[in-house]
């Protein structure tokens, strides 16, 4: 009798320390993070999965996908958008359904902010030499007024044909640039991609335009406690230093525009000296947002981060806000449902949109 209950016993012992093994082996997640420069930044994309294999395969197909987008989404390039570039001032030119959809969606932030966002600017933006290859040239240069001011006095429209899925434009003047919105729709191609392989989370980042999602539940098993992304929203300042963190659960997208990436600066005798975070004394910051109404680089904020549900909404509205400017730019983000936003200015204030009172971020850069 004796002998049996001990046998009993470790029996049971032997069974419970296997179904922990079992539960501690389904909680474990393998994670397969990639990196690719695709359209003038850093494309990374982190998925983590109960099965690497898994992981992997979405991984690599997403990567594909981002990469074959990134091309259609040249304005130079050999896609329907740069062939929208050369010839849509004579004709009307059949766009793919990606360069479509997006080229629709610039429309809509182009009315929705009054004109702050404007996709139609191309030819201004490459006049301060912030031009597709910025990277390996890397030095602006100042227009003059007279260069400027018939480019940004040119009516520029786009006229759209929703059933040919043709686009056209009003002067030879235009060069689309969608550099402020494309991004963020790539992202979300890429999370869809990522969706369909079932993954536990995963985020995908480029260049600031992130998305990320953590669908399951924090806690299934009883030892497992999840954690939510955290995302660090960098000091506009000082490359070493972020403002603060925020914690996403869910299915989330946040993009920051600023003026410390692609800027250069040009003192009184306007010699030109590299972009850098720190401000430069007796030097002026120019950088690639401009305000289409003057064709300067935009003033007032020197960061923008928005909230919302998808990357291209959140990569357009940080442009257009960053236009807008603290007031306009704040009254933006709270007509529009689900989106918030943060921004620092000039004078190194860091206001937050109602939704985020709770944050835990300083009211002035540290
Ligand atoms: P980043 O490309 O650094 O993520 P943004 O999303 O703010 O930054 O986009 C800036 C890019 O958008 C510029 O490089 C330029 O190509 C384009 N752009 C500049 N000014 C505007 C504007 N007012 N509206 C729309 N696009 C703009
Ligand atoms: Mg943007």
């Amino acid at each position: 009798m004796r002998r049996t209950l001990s046998v009993l016993k470790i029996f049971i012992f032997i069974v419970l320390a296997l179904s922990l093994v079992f539960l501690y082996l389904q909680g474990r997640v393998a994670v397969v993070q990639e990196e690719h420069y695709l359209l003038g930044t850093y494309f990374r994309i982190k998925a983590q999965s109960r099965s690497h294999d898994q992981a992997q395969r979405a991984v690599h197909e997403a990567l594909a996908e981002a990469k074959r987008l990134s091309e259609e989404f040249s304005r130079i390039g050999a896609g329907s958008l740069g062939a929208l570039n050369r010839y849509g001032a004579s004709e009307s030119v059949r766009l793919s359904d990606d360069v479509f959809t997006v080229l629709e969606a610039a429309e809509r932030y182009r009315e929705l902010s009054g004109g702050a966002f404007d996709h139609t600017i191309g030819k201004i933006v490459d006049l301060w030499g912030f031009t597709q290859d910025w990277d390996r040239a890397g030095v602006g240069r100042i227009p003059s007024a007279d260069e400027l001011q018939p480019l940004v006095e040119e009516p520029r429209q786009i006229s759209l044909d929703t059933t040919a899925k043709t686009a056209r434009l009003s002067s030879p003047n235009i060069e689309v640039d969608l550099g402020g919105i494309a991004k963020g729709y790539i992202v979300d191609r890429v999370v869809e991609i990522l969706k369909k392989h079932e993954l536990d989370s995963a985020l995908v980042d480029a260049g600031g335009n992130i998305r990320v999602f953590n669908d399951r539940p924090r806690k299934v098993l009883w030892f497992e406690d999840r954690r939510p992304f955290r995302i660090g929203v960098q000091h506009p300042r000082d490359e070493s230093k972020i403002l603060g963190v925020l914690e996403i659960w869910g299915d989330h997208a946040l993009a920051t525009s600023g003026d410390y990436q692609r800027c250069f600066f040009a003192d009184a005798l306007k010699n030109i000296f590299p972009c850098r975070y720190a401000d430069e004394p007796d030097k002026i910051r120019y950088h690639h947002i401009i305000d289409p109404k003057t064709g300067q680089p935009a003033r007032g904020l020197i960061s923008t981060t928005i909230l919302a549900p998808t990357a291209m909404e959140a990569d357009a509205l940080s442009t257009a806000v960053f236009v807008l400017g603290e007031q306009k730019g704040l009254a933006l983000i709270e007509s529009l449902p689900n989106v918030e936003g943060i921004l620092v200015t000039d004078n190194g204030r860091i206001v937050v949109s109602s939704g985020l009172k709770d944050i835990n971020f300083p009211t002035e850069l540290p």
